[in-house]
């Protein structure tokens, strides 16, 4: 079968944007026959940006929950937490010592942060924790350790998969054929989502929706999302529009249309705000009730978890790493 790996990082409450990018599509492909599916909560990457244990803890929780709410099914399905696999950190370390520091130097979440530092006057390295620097080799560990063949990305994380083949293709002609290298597989119909300022609705910048608000929140979040000044009656640009954006994920290319012809003539922003919400919520709402559901047994979620870690430490992690150990050097454990 062939192999396909998601993480979600454990860094604050899911919003749609995770939803419709990453966790609609992935629990759809799971249903695929020929498809194993490894869904995980990136709980060691949280760390990077999130130093603050409750949210972490609590976002663990609520990711977990929400895929089960959104039909993952854990016995047909790898499901577990990153951090409950010590044989992700352990590779992440046989594979630093293969990866070229160059590399590294190039990723673009690194980048990114040093020319904010260069923008604001200062160090280059000013206030960026080496787990950042670091990240794309977790991330090639959390990848090579499953031998996972394809990996659905958003263009930006291309680069990331690249590195990981890279540092398999090292690994593999200094000490032999262990890793099949992964494929990207770009998701070019999945649409990034804005957030409610506009920007990619992000944990991050705290400008999301959270998946399964109430009802109420949810109405009044979707009533604050930033808009033109354009009055009803006069024509809207759908294709620069927030709320289009928004709609056109929820909704089947008929109602995109409609909504699209409606922008022309003029609806009002408030009418649009009301038609998402309505087809939000109308996808929304089994599964919130599933979620509240299981939001109130914790310690159903936590079995879980910990089932499926252990698992597929059985299955897959213990084995590769014992042979890995020994193929650079080190003692057996076993
Ligand atoms: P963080 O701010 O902590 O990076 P995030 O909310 O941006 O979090 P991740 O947890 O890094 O998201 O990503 C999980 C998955 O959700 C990825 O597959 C990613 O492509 C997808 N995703 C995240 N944000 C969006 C968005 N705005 N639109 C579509 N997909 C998204």
């Amino acid at each position: 079968p062939t192999r396909v790996l998601t993480g979600i990082t454990t860094s604050g409450t899911p919003h749609l944007g995770n939803y419709a990018g990453a966790i609609r599509p992935a629990v759809a492909a799971s249903h695929v026959p020929g498809v194993e599916s490894f869904y995980f909560l990136a709980d060691y990457h949280a760390l990077i940006k999130v130093q603050d244990p409750a949210r972490v803890q609590r976002s663990t929780l609520e990711i977990a929950a929400t895929w089960l709410a959104c039909g993952l099914e854990p016995d047909k399905v790898w499901f577990y937490r990153q951090s409950d696999i010590p044989e992700i950190p352990e590779l992440t370390w046989l594979l630093t010592c293969v990866a070229g520091k160059g590399i590294l130097n190039r990723a673009h979440a690194y980048k990114a942060a040093v020319d904010k530092n260069r923008a604001e006057g200062e160090d280059d390295d000013a206030a960026i924790n080496a787990g950042l620097f670091m990240y794309p080799v977790l991330m090639a560990a959390d990848i090579l350790l499953f031998n996972a063949h394809k990996v659905p990305v958003g263009r930006d994380q291309v680069q990331h998969i690249e590195m990981a083949r890279d540092f398999g293709q090292r690994f593999n002609h200094l000490y032999g054929e262990h890793f099949t290298l992964p494929e990207a597989v770009i998701e070019a119909q999945v649409a990034t989502l804005p957030g409610l300022d506009g920007r990619k609705m992000s944990k991050s910048y705290d400008n999301t929706i959270p998946l399964f608000a109430p009802r109420p929140t949810l109405k009044k979040l979707i009533a604050s999302i930033v808009t033109d000044s354009r009055a009803p009656g006069e024509a809207k640009d759908a294709d620069s529009s927030n709320v289009f954006a928004l709609y056109q994920a929820f909704a089947t290319p008929a109602e995109t249309a409609a909504m699209r012809a409606a922008f022309e003539r003029g609806i009002g922003w408030g009418d649009a705000k009301q038609a998402l919400f309505e087809r939000i919520d109308a996808e929304l709402a089994p599964q919130r009730e599933r979620y509240e559901a299981l939001m109130a047994k914790p310690a159903e979620i936590e079995a879980i978890l910990r089932d499926g870690a252990q698992r597929l430490r059985v299955a897959h992690a213990t084995p590769l790493l014992a042979r890995l150990r020994e193929a650079v050097g080190l003692r057996d454990l076993s």
